[in-house]
């Protein structure tokens, strides 16, 4: 915080006026925290003062201006010191996206003791860019490495691999087997500088002892960074279970009608890192916002945080339909002799199905069905009889399901990765990120299971 005396008197009157409005959105956070997920996700800290101050509106505006009006030069001043609440320019900040930062830090910090801030973005490559590049910096001077699993979305093994490892000489060291605790540790010491890992994986639905890695990583002053896209808040908040910051593609489950691309940086505050000034550690993602996404450039239009923002209203009973129709897929899969392996983390047979029981729960589920209920989302993989050949031609007579390389979709959509979504990253990556060549990777959607299992069934006639 600078020296407040040395700005003129009207600046300081700006920046008075600032607090009281910093702490009118604290009281709103607080009361929203008392309330249940689905409340949450419908209002965000949109309450009936703040549709008076937008002509009444009940639904959130989209502000699609570029800029923002100041009322003289001491507001201006004030506003670009980050000294009052404002948002000056849409790369920088914006009305909407602060309705959608707010309502996601509230539903991924349902639970969790203390404070937790979020920051939207372009994309869901760019929050996991902007979630890892910060502990980057070349302030020791030491050879660093990173510790991550290697079981990951094909984007975030490009950007660790070829752009942190080839590019910039950053020591990538790929944890093979999630499940194994020991593997982690082997690869953690002085030069780390973050430890990552996603959970559930795409596409291969792999998941980790989300508690026993955030100790690790604790023990050696580290932060655990976990992208929860295939879970959702609705499902799984590693907030809870010690992670220290979440990253979302905001693109799939949290928009599921498909209607934008998104993403999120999630962390609670007071995180350890080795690197980097003491605003970072106090508060990840309001660092982040004002300064590397700033500078960086990677904005989210207001326009597509509207979107996400619609969709996230319905996101915990949409996943529990999902979860429970992917369920229904997932078994009919399993017991089909043309399928010879079946990834589902809710499935008993899968490997880790005893680590997703215990992380994967379907959030206020003893409110519906009068006991907790695990639920596991509505991504699924299977490899059928007869390799890669096999699987193309069950894929091409898909006549429902449709092939594209997307997830998360309220419709049924399935690719193949080794072709799609993990096609760069070459044969050696995919082995070493187990992503099987006559792998079919699909995401379940809000169609009657029964029109998705005989579009399935139909296709997997030899
Ligand atoms: C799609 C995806 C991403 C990247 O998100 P975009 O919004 O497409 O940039 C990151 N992680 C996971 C797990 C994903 O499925």
């Amino acid at each position: 915080m600078p020296d407040l005396s040395s700005y003129s008197p009207g600046v300081q009157a700006y920046i008075r006026r600032g607090e009281a409005l910093n702490e009118a959105l604290a009281a709103r956070r607080a009361a929203m925290r008392q309330k249940k997920f689905d409340t949450i996700a419908v209002h965000g800290v949109y309450d009936a003062d703040a549709a008076l101050a937008n002509q009444g509106s009940i639904i959130e505006p989209v502000y699609l201006s570029t800029a923002q009006h100041f009322e003289n030069s001491d507001h201006l001043e004030a506003a670009l010191a980050y000294l009052m609440p404002s948002w000056t320019y849409t790369r920088i900040a914006n009305p909407t996206q602060t309705y959608l930062e707010e309502t996601l830090a509230l539903l991924e910090g349902y639970g969790c003791k203390g404070n937790v801030s979020a920051l939207a973005t372009g994309s869901g490559m760019s929050a996991i860019f902007l979630a890892t590049q910060p502990f980057l910096s070349q302030e020791t001077g030491h050879q660093m490495n990173i510790v991550a699993s290697a079981r990951c979305y094909g984007g975030t093994f490009m950007l660790f691999h070829q752009r942190y490892g080839v590019e910039r000489g950053v020591e990538v060291r790929w944890v093979r087997d999630p499940l194994n605790l020991d593997e982690w540790a082997a690869h953690i010491d002085a030069n780390t500088r973050f430890v990552y890992g996603e959970m559930p994986s795409n596409p291969g639905l792999s998941v980790f002892d989300i508690a026993a890695v955030a100790n690790l990583a604790h023990q050696h002053s580290l932060p655990l960074i976990v992208d929860s896209t295939v879970a959702t808040p609705a499902l799984m908040r590693p907030l809870q279970h010690g992670a220290d910051i979440v990253v979302h593609s905001l693109s799939k489950s949290m928009t599921s009608t498909g209607m934008a691309i998104a993403g999120a940086v999630i962390a609670r505050h007071n995180i350890p890192s080795r690197v980097g000034p003491d605003e970072m550690r106090q508060n990840f993602a309001l660092y982040v916002k004002l300064l590397p996404y700033r500078d960086h450039g990677p904005g989210l239009s207001p326009f597509s945080a509207m979107m996400t923002l619609n969709d996230l209203r319905t996101l915990r009973s949409r996943m529990d339909l999902v979860s429970r129709n992917s369920m229904q897929v997932a078994q009919f899969l399993a017991d089909h002799p043309q399928v010879e392996q079946v990834f589902y983390p809710g499935l008993p047979a899968a490997e880790g199905h005893n680590v997703a029981r215990q992380y994967m729960w379907l959030v206020d589920g003893e409110d519906d069905y009068g006991e907790p209920v695990n639920r596991y989302g509505h991504l699924l993989g299977f490899t059928v009889k007869g390799g890669p050949s096999a699987a193309r031609r069950v894929y091409d007579r898909l006549q429902l399901i449709f092939r594209a390389t997307d997830l998360g979709r309220i419709k049924s959509v399935a690719t193949i990765p080794a072709i799609s979504t993990h096609q760069q990253q070459g044969e050696e990556g995919r082995a070493l990120g187990a992503v099987p060549p006559h792998l079919i990777r699909l995401n379940v959607g809000a169609e009657h299971p029964a029109d998705i299992i005989a579009d399935l069934d139909q296709a997997l006639e030899v």
